[in-house]
């Protein structure tokens, strides 16, 4: 062999090389889980009444994340929602826009606009706050009919939760369910109907407002997760998917310890069944942390094993204190340490090489 061959063939193998352990830190698949209210005390009780043991601690990675908002020190889930979807701190109760109300475009859109496959599984109505952040542009989150609107505006490829009735039951007399099947959305009314559907666009609409609490709800959240998956794996080209345990957060709210645990649990076994799909999968990033934190909680003794602890809330509210992330798969190490809020959606858009 030549010697000027040789250093061709080995230069060759040094970019194959460098190509293969940069392709190996990138994310195909994004799944962000967001436990609207999750502190580290609400985690915590989950893991002592689940004998000291979370799906969660799977995540090798952990961060914290800084949630105020625009203008307040305490953010509301429309600005902490916001924050995480479109990378801009905003005024509480702002969905998708800056304090000056101008639309951003969210993680989802550009997402879409990437030509990857998108989603939402929430257990609220999908019109709700956090849900809205990744879809609708909106200056007051209580305007629900308007965010349901907002929806058809997208080519979301899949979104379950409920809100059924801000679709087919508005002021406007609009019916969106129709609307939504003449852009090709198969419209499922319960978590059967949603569980035929293999592949295309799925609108699952399972309740008229938000999903029943735990237990009511039964496995509706994993298995709604796993039902969004196994229709978004079907584009190579990726997917994004937003998974949120909407009602930690309302337990949180009427400081109810031991139904924190059963929300936490509902998302923690969701978690798993993820986890697993991204271990199989490997070329999925899992992002899971909160908008902010809910009651501030702290517990000062506890048995593992009993969700009878001795917890305490400071506030019916929600408290400014960061909030944790936890992180697995190409690209986790990028949400480590202590960040704002707004840093995950550029950081996602990078991973993904996504154009502007
Ligand atoms: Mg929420
Ligand atoms: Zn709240």
């Amino acid at each position: 062999m030549k010697k000027s061959n040789f250093y061709l063939g080995l230069i060759a193998a040094l970019i194959l090389m460098s190509v293969s352990v940069s392709a190996e830190k990138k994310p195909k698949n994004v799944i962000v889980m967001i436990g609207d209210g999750m502190g580290l005390a609400q985690m915590y009780s989950a893991m002592t009444a689940n004998n000291n043991h979370l799906q969660l601690e799977r995540c090798t990675y952990t961060g914290f994340s800084k949630t105020y908002s625009s203008d307040h020190y305490t953010t509301d889930s429309g600005a902490g929602g916001t924050a995480i979807a479109c990378g801009v701190k905003t005024k509480n109760g702002m969905i998708g826009m800056t304090p000056d109300s101008v639309k951003i475009e969210s993680i989802l859109e550009l997402s879409e606009r990437n030509q990857l496959s998108t989603g939402i599984v929430v257990t609220c109505a999908v019109t709700h706050a956090t849900p809205a952040s990744f879809i609708a542009h909106q200056v007051n989150r209580d305007m629900y009919e308007e965010i349901a609107t907002d929806f058809l505006k997208t080519d979301i490829d899949v979104f379950i939760g409920g809100g059924l009735k801000y679709f087919n039951n508005r002021k406007d007399q609009v019916n969106l369910v129709e609307k939504l099947k003449n852009k090709n959305y198969q419209v499922a009314y319960s978590l059967d109907e949603a569980l035929n559907v293999k592949s295309g666009k799925l609108a699952g609409l399972f309740y008229e407002d938000h999903c029943p609490a735990m237990p009511k709800r039964g496995d509706m959240l994993p298995k709604s997760v796993m039902a969004a998956i196994d229709i978004l794996d079907n584009n190579k080209k990726g997917f994004f998917l937003m998974v949120e345990g909407s009602q930690i957060d309302w337990a949180a709210h009427d400081n109810d310890k031991k139904q924190i645990v059963k929300e936490m649990l509902d998302f923690d076994e969701t978690i798993g069944k993820v986890l697993d799909f991204a271990q199989r999968n490997g070329n999925t990033l899992v992002i899971i942390t909160a908008d902010h934190e809910t009651g501030g909680m702290t517990i000062l003794n506890g048995k593992f094993g009993s969700d009878d602890m001795d917890a305490y809330f400071s506030t019916k509210n929600h408290s400014g204190v960061p909030v944790p992330i936890y992180a697995f798969g190409p690209g986790a190490e990028q949400f480590t340490g202590i960040m704002e809020n707004t840093a995950f959606k550029g950081k996602i858009e990078k991973l993904l090489d996504f154009k502007k």
